[in-house]
């Protein structure tokens, strides 16, 4: 199957056409009164794994047309937006991608951010290049990892992931990051019924104890590669009900309002796990999350059709007060709830692919 890269659709800047805000203001809300808390930034829109939930080899195979360096945000543009969205607001900023740390020199933006005051500064990652560079980004001035890991076994592990790589190549960099203090560190296992979800025990078991916190992701309809259907989900009660079973559970209360993962702890005091419900239990009216693309387009919704190009304004010498009226623009005019909404017929819409946009 061939798939036109669906990136182009970026509406021209709505620059203040409907923006209240003001230089100084500070937090915007969008129209449910949501504020801006979190930005996600794609540093890359290529990745070492071909995920089959993300980047299907069939789509994402030798001749997909991923972006040119020169569309590419440079570091000094993603710190300079990074600076204004905290200036709005934001408190907590994830690296991601396409695999965040294929990105060459990825310390230098690292040690850029962490000069943002009062900043949460994370990244998320597929794991296999920890144990290069745990060390350099924590030393960078990077809080904390999650690592994805759909499998412990590699013939599972394999047909999620469609990787080069065992899962020992992980572990190690789930270890490598311990070591370099990267921790609490947060282990993502997306669940696709009938390809992994009889591994879901085995995950719980290998990480009580260890210090990490392990979340279940339902697979999502994200993008429009994956070939999603609903009876692949595996609802995140589900996973509950199965690992309660064999280790007791018990809930636990969120560590701040609109936390995405629903939070357990297991009673005989071995740690805890998250589950985040993206389709079965949508949390869109507590979602602050806005992401900036690899190429700068931001997006307010992992689900959207169109983004906002920034990188116009960036390159063509808009000052910082300008800037700050784009982002709080975009999020003003914010209305997005596509999990809340969705239907038999939304899951075919064309949307953004998660490796560019981010996860
Ligand atoms: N490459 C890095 C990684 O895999 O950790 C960062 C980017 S990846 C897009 C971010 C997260 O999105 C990963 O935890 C991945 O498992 C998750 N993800 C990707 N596609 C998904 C889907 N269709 N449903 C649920 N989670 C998905
Ligand atoms: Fe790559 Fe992450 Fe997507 Fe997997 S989920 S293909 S590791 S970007
Ligand atoms: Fe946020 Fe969009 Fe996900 Fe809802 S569907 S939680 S608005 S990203």
């Amino acid at each position: 199957m061939k798939v036109i890269p669906i990136r182009e659709a970026a509406t021209p800047f709505a620059l203040a056409a409907g923006s209240t805000h003001r230089s100084g203001e500070g937090a915007p809300l969008d129209q449910r009164g949501r504020s801006l808390r979190d930005l996600r930034i794609s540093v890359t829109d290529r990745c070492n794994f071909r995920c089959i939930y993300c980047m299907p080899r069939e789509v994402f195979g030798n001749d997909y047309p991923f972006l040119p360096r020169e569309e590419l945000l440079s570091f000094e543009e993603i710190t300079r937006v990074a600076r204004r969205a905290a200036a709005l607001g934001v408190r907590k900023i994830r690296i991601t991608g396409g695999e965040p740390l294929l990105r060459k020199d990825l310390e230098r933006l690292i040690a850029m951010l962490a000069e943002l005051d009062g900043v949460e500064l994370t990244l998320t990652t597929n794991g296999v290049l920890l144990p290069k560079l745990a060390r350099r980004l924590k030393e960078a001035g990077l809080h904390r990892v999650t690592v994805s890991l759909d499998a412990l076994d590699d013939e599972t592990f394999r047909r999620m992931n469609d990787a080069d790589f065992p899962v020992s190549r992980v572990l190690e960099g789930i270890a490598a990051a311990r070591d370099a203090g990267l921790g609490p560190i947060k282990v993502n296992m997306v669940v696709k019924r009938g390809t992994n979800d009889h591994g879901i025990e085995a995950m719980a078991s290998h990480f009580r104890h260890s210090g990490h916190i392990l979340r279940f992701i339902e697979f999502m309809d994200v993008g429009s590669s994956n070939g999603w259907k609903m009876d692949e989900v595996l609802p995140s009660r589900d996973v509950v009900a199965r690992i309660d079973r064999l280790f007791p559970l018990e809930p636990v209360e969120p560590n701040y309002q609109g936390e995405v993962a629903a939070r357990w702890r297991y009673r005989d005091g071995a740690g805890e796990i998250g589950v985040i419900s993206s389709v079965t239990q949508a949390f869109c009216s507590s979602c602050t999350r806005l992401r900036l693309s690899t190429e700068g387009k931001l997006y307010t919704c992992l689900f959207a059709q169109q983004g906002h190009d920034l990188r116009a304004l960036l390159r063509g010498g808009a000052d910082d007060d300008h800037i700050d009226a784009a982002i709080a623009a975009v999020w003003q005019q914010r209305d997005d709830r596509y999990s809340e909404i969705r239907t038999a017929a939304t899951p075919t819409a064309r949307k953004i692919e998660m490796s560019y946009i981010g996860g």
